[in-house]
Order: structure tokens, then sequence, then C-alpha cells
């Protein structure tokens, strides 16, 4: 398992208060792995949404206020070999 840290296309000094995370089916279970994060302000939480479906992933918010990332700041867990790349 692998850990990266990428930044979504679109630059933004937003306070970061919501975490989208994607997640993909496993088990049976449609939020069943994490695959990755993205860290964003609230006007970008649709943008995230949006390239998580984009990429197959199902998003689902949670609250990030305090956080140290910056918006558009992504944690990607997903083995290189596996990882979805954007169309
Ligand atoms: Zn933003």
């Amino acid at each position: 398992m692998s850990i990266r840290f990428d930044t979504m296309p679109h630059h933004c000094t937003g306070t970061v208060t919501t975490a989208v995370e994607a997640y993909s089916p496993a088990g049976g279970n449609a939020h069943g792995s994490l695959d990755a994060t993205a860290y964003v302000c609230p006007r970008h939480v649709q943008t995230a949404r949006d390239l998580w479906q984009t990429q197959g992933l199902t998003p689902y918010c949670t609250q990030a206020r305090g956080s140290s990332h910056s918006c558009g700041a992504v944690t990607d867990f997903r083995d290189t070999d596996s990882a979805v790349t954007p169309a």
C-alpha cells in the first residue's frame, strides 16, 4: 500500500473545511475501500466530488476544519498500479 500526495488542478487559497473521501467497492460494500481524500474549501466540495465520480469512486464528505492542508490537497492511498488515471 502506497500513499501519494497530490493536488487538484485548481488553485485556491480558501480555508479547508471539508475532506471529500473517495471510496471504491470492496467486499460487497460500496464504501468498502477508502482510496483517497481531497481537502477542500466550501466552494470546491462539488469539484472534489466530481473528481472522484469521474474516477468511478463514491465521494463521502467529512468535516475537516482545522486541517493544515491547502484547498485541493489530495492524499491518495491507491497502489500506483491500480490507480485510475483521469480521462
Ligand atoms: Zn477552494
